[in-house]
């Protein structure tokens, strides 16, 4: 079961949590994403990334808080169509 990012990290994108992954597989695109995406076929569920989210962003998949939920489909978005994600990224609150 992955972690997702979520609205927190809109805006943020400090990348912290890039740094700490074994395996790589947050990404974000400089200068384009308003938030970084774990790839959830690539995430192998360490937690490592969450400890070091400054805005607590990050959840398991079983954690996300029910208005979060919706990062789950524009995760999978991004890896399949990333222009169609982008745009469904809300607003920075
Ligand atoms: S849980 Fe581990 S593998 Fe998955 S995104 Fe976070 S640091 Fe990377
Ligand atoms: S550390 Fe948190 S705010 Fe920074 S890019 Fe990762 S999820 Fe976003």
């Amino acid at each position: 079961m992955p972690f997702y990012t979520t609205s927190r990290c809109v805006g943020e994108l400090n990348r912290m949590c890039v740094d700490v992954c074994p395996v790589q597989c947050i990404h974000a695109e400089e200068g384009v994403d308003r938030m970084a995406f774990i790839d959830p076929g690539a995430c192998i569920d360490c937690a490592a990334c969450v400890p070091a989210c400054p805005v607590s962003a990050i959840f398991a998949e079983a954690d996300l808080p029910p208005a979060e939920r919706s990062f789950i489909q524009v995760t999978a978005l991004y890896f399949t169509d990333r222009a169609a994600a982008r745009a469904r990224v809300p607003a920075t609150a």
